[in-house]
């Protein structure tokens, strides 16, 4: 059981993971991807680090939570389970606990498509490496949301047939050979006898299996039971949500979407999960 999970390991996640460390909490950040971060050329306003590269700054503040002892495990988070005083934590499939959990996502948001949540687990896969091989032998969709979906890709090529949609635009130059490229927006996921269809901007596919690969889950899915107004996090002064024991830094709990203002959020958050965890005992 550890104290805190970070969900997310760009500016707010990471400033959390230092200041729970400092803290002495058992912290594990586990982060998809680089977040806003790594599509910044230059940031010329975080303090102390003049005219600094976006990724050049994501991996000063990666290397210094993992300084500090912070775990940092590269996966997407897909669901968080409040089981009264702790919380499950569900990435690759593989289940992660701990006493509090700090969502720090940034802006990604996801729409889900009309049909994905409802055959969620029955026909449609978040993950890959954890479902692929219930699909050998057999015909499958990959509904691409950025470039990381690529990779996966290639190893569902190597257990059967795959079909590749892009959601949002991304490099495909390394989609394996046998891949088929279709060049159809997808709309919806329905079920049919038997089978799976993707439904595009301009007909239907049919598949045993349709993974939907994007670097981010709707939160709807994620943690269903957290209030949101007009897409950001509610939270209190100590930056907890409705849901005690779920705290919230960055982008995520609104305006304006700085840097800065991501590492104190992430410093605030990890001190009221620092106290919150004291009074809980
Ligand atoms: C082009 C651009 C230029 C910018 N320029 C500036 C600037 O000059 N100055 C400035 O102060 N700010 C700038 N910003 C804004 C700044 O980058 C953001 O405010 C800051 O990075 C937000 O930090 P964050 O930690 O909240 O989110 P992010 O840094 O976006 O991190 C989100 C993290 O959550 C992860 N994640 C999301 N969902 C999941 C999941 N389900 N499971 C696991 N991990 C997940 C992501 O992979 C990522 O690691 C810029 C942003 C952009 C895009």
């Amino acid at each position: 059981m550890l104290d805190l999970i970070v969900i997310g390991g760009g500016v707010a996640g990471c400033s959390a993971a230092i200041t729970a460390r400092m803290r002495n909490l058992e912290t594990l950040v586990i982060y998809a991807g680089g977040g806003a971060l790594e599509k910044t050329q230059k940031i010329y306003n975080y303090p102390g680090v003049p005219a600094v590269s976006g990724p050049e700054l994501l991996e000063k503040l990666r290397d210094h939570a993992e300084s500090l002892g912070a775990d940092m495990l590269h996966a997407l988070v897909t669901k968080v389970l409040p089981m009264g005083q702790s919380f499950s934590v569900l990435a690759n499939n593989e289940v992660y606990e701990a006493k509090a959990v700090m969502l720090c996502c940034g802006t990604a948001r996801v729409n889900p498509l009309p049909g994905e949540e409802e055959w969620l687990g029955s026909g449609v896969s978040y993950c890959a490496t954890c479902d692929g091989m219930f699909f050998k032998g057999k015909r499958m969709a990959v509904i691409g949301g950025s470039e990381d979906a690529v990779e996966e890709a290639d190893f569902l090529a190597d257990l059967g047939e795959v079909i590749y949609f892009q959601e949002r635009k991304h490099a495909i130059d390394k989609l394996a050979p046998a891949i088929q490229r279709v060049d159809e927006k997808p709309v919806s996921i329905r079920r049919g006898d038997g089978h799976m269809v993707v439904v595009t901007d301009k007909g239907e596919h049919t598949v045993d299996g349709v993974f939907v690969l994007r670097p981010a889950v709707a939160l709807t899915q994620l943690l269903p039971e957290v209030a949101t107004d007009k897409g950001h996090l509610l939270v209190d002064q100590d930056l907890m949500t409705n849901v005690p024991g779920v705290f919230a830094a960055g982008d995520m709990v609104g305006n304006p979407l700085q840097a800065a203002k991501a590492a104190g959020e992430g410093t605030i958050a990890a001190i009221s999960v620092a106290q919150y965890l004291r009074k809980l005992g």
